[in-house]
């Protein structure tokens, strides 16, 4: 009788676990029949910084803008759900690295520094580093900046590609101080109160602040032109191969350049 019992419960266990068996997707989701895995199941995380018009900023108390549309139409390709996490730009990387996020989209710029954290997908646009002054300002072109005795106090948003640039370029040589901004807007309002002498940034969000805020112009001369691209966990190939391969579609039939030019119109 023991026996028996004892026999009936290994089998009832046995049947429990196979019943479970088709069901681990909760804890891993590795044997879905898409063939990448994301960090949550039937969705795309996209961590941004939504700072950064016309890219990413909230409206209507959601992130809007060309990357949560780009990730839009990634998500849709790949059937999944897009949910975006908005976060400082700083933490962006981290949180792909440490597999919390699938994909980073916040205008981000490709470097060798972050291709040693992340890996970018091909580039989806164009970026350009450009300075941001008073209308009335002594700094006329980009030289002014690196010219004997200038001694300016640069606004950028902290670690961006502006701030890695000027700390090179500019305070490590001694032609000023950089001052570092959580939001590129704060740093525009650091330049409107006179705390800064200029703003540098990229050219989209540069001309959207110059469009809010009174008084203040882009110089002509550009700085640095640098690719926008998506960043992704380094450990996840498949994944990887599935955005990428996603974006490429979306670049080659026309959809990438129509969401650009809905927000950026041409000069
Ligand atoms: N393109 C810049 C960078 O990657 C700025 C991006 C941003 O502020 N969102 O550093």
């Amino acid at each position: 009788m023991k026996k028996s019992i004892t026999l009936l419960c290994i089998l009832a266990m046995v049947s429990t676990l196979a019943a479970c068996g088709g069901k681990p997707a909760d804890k891993d989701n590795s044997n879905n029949d898409r063939g990448f895995t994301t960090v949550v199941e039937g969705k795309l995380i996209m961590a941004t910084n939504a700072t950064f018009p016309p890219y990413e900023y909230i409206e209507g108390g959601e992130v809007t803008g060309i990357d949560a549309e780009i990730a839009s139409a990634i998500a849709d390709k790949l059937g999944l759900e897009l949910q975006i996490d908005d976060m400082g730009f700083e933490f962006i990387t981290g949180t792909i690295a440490s597999g919390k996020a699938d994909i980073g989209l916040a205008g981000m710029t490709v470097t060798p520094d972050r291709q040693e954290e992340v890996s970018f997908t091909v580039s989806y646009a164009t970026g350009v580093q450009v300075i941001i002054v008073t209308e009335d300002s002594p700094i006329v072109s980009l030289d002014d900046l690196f010219a004997e005795g200038a001694n300016h106090v640069i606004g950028v948003q902290r670690n961006t590609t502006g701030d890695l640039y000027t700390t090179d370029d500019i305070e490590k040589k001694g032609f000023g101080t950089i001052d570092r901004y959580s939001k590129g807007a704060e740093a525009v309002q650091a330049l409107k109160t006179g705390k800064v002498d200029c703003v540098v940034i990229d050219n989209e969000p540069a001309k959207a602040f110059v469009q809010e805020v009174e008084g203040l112009k882009i110089l002509e001369t550009e700085y640095v032109t640098e690719d926008y691209a998506i960043a992704m966990s380094k450990d996840n190939a498949e994944l990887y191969e599935a955005v990428n391969g996603a974006l490429k579609d979306l670049i080659d039939d026309g959809t990438i350049g129509k969401i650009i030019a809905k927000y950026i119109t041409a000069e």
